[in-house]
């Protein structure tokens, strides 16, 4: 008899996992059960519609750095299925991704749907069933495999993939620790700050190459491109710091001092040693002519003024209380973060199932064999940038690998 493998859930990681076990084990019957109407919906929506497939980092050490949970796991699932394999992947199935100049990876057409066409096109072509409509609520281990009651019919499976990707609320994952396996707090990442109309949101859409982010306290610190927005501070490194520091924003109910180094300096002395150059060599100019750090003109003048320097007199003429305070606003500005904006709807969770439960060599729950997990239901999520699509990707990849290796496949 056909050995049967059911996938729980038709997103990324359930598409993935599916066609590549499909490939390895035509013998296989696969059926993927997804809970709504709509398969790959966030496909659908990533990347603003263009699908921003995986990045270009191709050495893998480098890219597990770019996941602030799962880093040294991920290790053993990306020497197996990483971004080059990825490239590869969807290249010799019709879909050529192109590099754009911070590294994120798209189609060539720049539309999701060129993603989705292409992963339907192997569903179809390798005969696995999808069955819409049908819930998963819960898994029994029996003594042959798995019963899954859903919301229709009660199914027996040899091995079951869990790829239902991750929830806000604890109580959605009910049905997964009901196996046994734990579940680490869901919280989300990826968010922008907050600010409660301070003055500074008046820039909005002035952006700084190289600043650096933190939160008053805390170790974790940023230097990237900071965006000023109508409600606060976006941009790359905000958004990393969400990402990295995504617990401890949660523990602070997301209210907490940020410190903005708009000067990207390494030390406030650096930023001294500027100033006292511009105070020596540049006495009789403006301040507001002597943009020292390049900044857009319109943040120069508001960090002028909120240091109380004197637009109207010269460098030497100020005075050094106003000289102090310019000082440690460029490297240490203090805003106020008052809640947090899901980044253009990329909500990621943090959490999900805990790492320590599932063999990272195998995806394979280390409680019950014959059980897997890829995507974001695990305890993996990335920064902005193809980092969530590539931990799909390549989770999804060594469940079908290793399903494949098992004897019967
Ligand atoms: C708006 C948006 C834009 C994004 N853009 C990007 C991007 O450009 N690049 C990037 O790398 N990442 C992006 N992300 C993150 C990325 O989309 C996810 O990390 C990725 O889709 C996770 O894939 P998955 O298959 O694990 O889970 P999902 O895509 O969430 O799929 C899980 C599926 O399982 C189904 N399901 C859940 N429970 C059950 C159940 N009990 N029974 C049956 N079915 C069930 C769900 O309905 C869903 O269809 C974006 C996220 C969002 C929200």
């Amino acid at each position: 008899m056909k050995k049967r493998v059911v996938v729980i859930g038709g997103g990324a990681a359930g598409f993935f996992s599916a066609i590549n076990l499909a490939e390895k084990c035509p013998e296989l019957e696969i059926i993927l059960l997804e809970k709504t109407q709509k398969l790959l919906a966030k496909v659908k929506v990533s990347g603003g519609g263009r699908c921003n497939v995986t990045h270009d980092c191709l050495e893998f050490h480098k890219l597990v750095k770019n996941y602030p949970r799962g880093e040294k796991e991920l290790k053993n699932v990306f020497s197996q299925f990483a971004v080059k394999e990825t490239i590869e992947w969807f290249y010799s199935r019709g879909v050529e991704l192109k590099i754009e100049e911070d590294g994120r990876m798209f189609p060539v057409t720049n539309s999701s749907q060129t993603i989705i066409d292409c992963l339907m096109k192997e569903v179809e072509k390798r005969g696995i069933k999808i069955w819409l409509g049908c819930d998963v609520k819960k898994i029994a281990k029996t003594e042959t495999g798995f019963e899954l009651e859903t919301s229709g019919e009660t199914i027996a499976t040899d091995f079951v993939i869990i790829t239902c990707g991750g929830f806000p609320k604890w109580s959605s994952y009910n049905f997964i620790a009901a196996t046994g396996h734990k579940i680490v707090e869901p919280l989300p990442s990826l968010f922008t700050i907050n600010l409660n109309k301070d003055p500074i949101t008046e820039l909005m859409g002035v952006s700084v190459k190289e600043a650096e982010v933190k939160i008053a306290g805390e170790k974790l610190s940023y230097k990237g491109p900071v965006l000023i927005t109508h409600w606060g501070f976006s941009g790359p490194a905000v958004l990393k710091l969400s990402a990295f520091a995504a617990k401890i924003f949660h523990d602070k109910e997301y209210k907490a001092d940020i410190l903005i180094n708009w000067a990207g300096a390494d030390n406030e002395d650096e930023v001294r040693n500027e100033i006292q150059k511009c105070i020596s060599e540049k006495a009789s100019s403006l301040p507001v002519n002597t943009n020292i750090f390049y900044f857009p003109a319109r943040l120069w003048n508001y960090l002028l003024l909120r240091s109380e320097i004197d637009l109207k007199k010269s460098w030497s003429e100020q005075n050094r209380r106003a000289l102090n305070k310019l000082i440690n606003n460029l490297f240490s500005d203090v805003y106020s973060m008052d809640g947090k904006t899901t980044f253009k709807e990329e909500f990621v969770t943090c959490g999900g199932i805990s790492l320590d439960e599932v063999n990272m060599r195998t995806m394979e729950s280390k409680l019950v064999p014959g059980l897997f997990f890829a995507g974001e239901v695990l305890n993996v999520d990335g920064i902005t940038g193809g980092f969530n699509f590539q931990a799909a990707w390549s989770t999804a990849y060594v469940v079908a690998k290793t399903i494949s290796e098992k004897p019967g496949a």
